[in-house]
């Protein structure tokens, strides 16, 4: 087995999941992990990326993780770190991202690395250290209110710094413009002030791929998704339909939401109003203690021959805000992830082999109940989701095709669409 070449490591499930879709569009065979792994890697790929739950994390479980993940990347050969995090910078004053950042160059022996969120295809784009989602600056696309993360200063430098014991600089759009020598020779000139870690402007996918030339043999890299798409050619990889290659698809289809975000609402309705069956969850039932899954289950064992079903507990913000009130908001959400990951479980032991899961803490849920411990990373259904396949117990031997849709990512007809690109 060759070794690995890019290790990566995630602060959470669906961001790991998007950073293996651009590996694996520019070239790589890549194989996401929930977590550590307990064994090393059996599989002969290019990339790893293991999903951490570190993003908001106490700052020395974050740290202690991120190390853990490197210490076992390490172990498998690998020849570059990647720590990715969120395309909106989520972290709090006291990190992680600085913190987990300085804990990996410590381990590494690293004086130098780069930090960038832009993912221009998903409309983040930095300048002149700035961050922008879309036309607007983060402190104002809605994220200044986030409930865990709010992000109140778009400027990405000070960001840092605040996070940060070593000195935070900014290689500019001019010198990213220019392309390698440029910016190799912007990062000497940092060195040599003593900056520990620049922000890097990337306002186009053009941007990101003259700055991952520069990238090659740096031991670590910090970033969004988006630096991914220019690091496997530093390995002479290129995009071949090959990197996504999946065992061929069979079984039963299957579409399970607990995503309450704007778009998959429309999702939903979409598969609705295209005439295919839906069981809606009742909340209010499932407390009452009524056994919503096994009649979600008895709805959908006589459909599921017959073509793909939805499971949803999905509702617009009015009735979840009603279901919160009465409730609680953990208490809810709990609740409901509990629910929709045995009815998940439950249709793959009746014969789902093609799994829609939708919401990043409702795949988690669901991914877990299917005790999952790795997936390999195949092709795209919208940008940040492709579909995977994984071993389960419960899908024995063959294992099952799953995708992981986070909220507000894919087209309105994604549940139906998801099905045709597997076929
Ligand atoms: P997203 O990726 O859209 O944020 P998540 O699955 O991460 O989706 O989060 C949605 C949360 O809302 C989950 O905890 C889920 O259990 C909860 N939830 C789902 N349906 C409802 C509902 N009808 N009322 C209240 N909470 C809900």
């Amino acid at each position: 087995m060759s070794k690995l070449l890019l290790g990566c490591i995630a602060d959470d499930f669906t961001g790991a999941t998007d950073l293996a879709n651009n590996l694996v569009r520019a070239g790589m065979r890549v194989v996401q992990a929930m977590g550590i792994p307990a064994e090393p890697l059996d599989t002969d790929v290019d990339a790893v990326v293991v999903a951490l739950k570190s993003r908001t994390a106490p700052v020395k479980e974050a740290v202690m993780q991120s190390l853990a993940a490197l210490q076992w990347l390490q172990a498998q050969g690998a020849q570059q770190i990647y720590f990715k995090y969120c395309s909106t910078f989520d972290s709090t004053a006291q990190g992680n991202i600085g913190p987990v950042t300085e804990a990996l160059m410590a381990a590494l022996g690293s004086d130098f690395t780069i930090a960038t969120p832009a993912f221009p295809d998903n409309q983040r784009t930095v300048f002149k250290g700035h961050l922008f989602v879309g036309d607007v600056l983060l402190n104002e696309s809605g994220m200044q209110n986030h409930p865990l993360t709010p992000m109140t200063d778009a400027n990405l430098v000070r960001v840092l710094q605040a996070q940060c014991e070593r000195p935070v600089g900014l290689i500019e759009y001019k010198v990213v413009a220019q392309g390698e020598a440029a910016i190799r020779e912007r990062i000497a000139q940092l060195r040599a002030q003593g900056v520990g870690v620049a922000v890097v402007d990337a306002v186009s996918n053009d941007d990101l791929m003259r700055l991952g030339p520069a990238l090659k043999g740096m031991a670590l890299v910090t970033a969004g998704s988006g630096v991914a798409i220019g690091l496997p050619a530093n390995f002479n990889i290129a995009p071949s339909g090959k990197a996504s290659a999946l065992p061929p698809a069979s079984g039963w289809q299957a579409v399970v939401s607990g995503s309450c975000s704007l778009a998959t609402n429309r999702q939903v309705l979409a598969f609705i109003q295209s005439g295919r069956p839906a069981f809606a969850i009742d909340a209010m039932q499932v407390a009452a203690g009524v056994d919503v899954a096994r009649q979600a289950l008895d709805w959908a064992t006589p459909l599921l021959s017959q073509g793909p079903v939805l499971i949803y507990s999905t509702a617009e913000a009015k009735a979840v805000k009603a279901v919160q009130g009465q409730l609680g908001v953990e208490e809810a959400g709990a609740m409901l992830e509990r629910t929709l990951a045995a009815i998940a479980r439950r249709l793959v032991e009746l014969g789902v082999r093609q799994l829609v899961l939708a919401g990043g803490e409702t795949s988690g849920a669901c991914v877990q109940a299917l005790n999952i411990t790795q997936m390999k990373i195949g092709p795209q259904i919208d940008p940040g989701v492709p579909w995977c396949h994984a071993q389960s117990a419960a899908a024995s031997p063959q294992g099952l095709h799953l995708t992981l849709k986070s909220g507000n990512f894919g087209t309105d007809d994604f549940f139906s669409k998801a099905f045709t690109r597997l076929a």
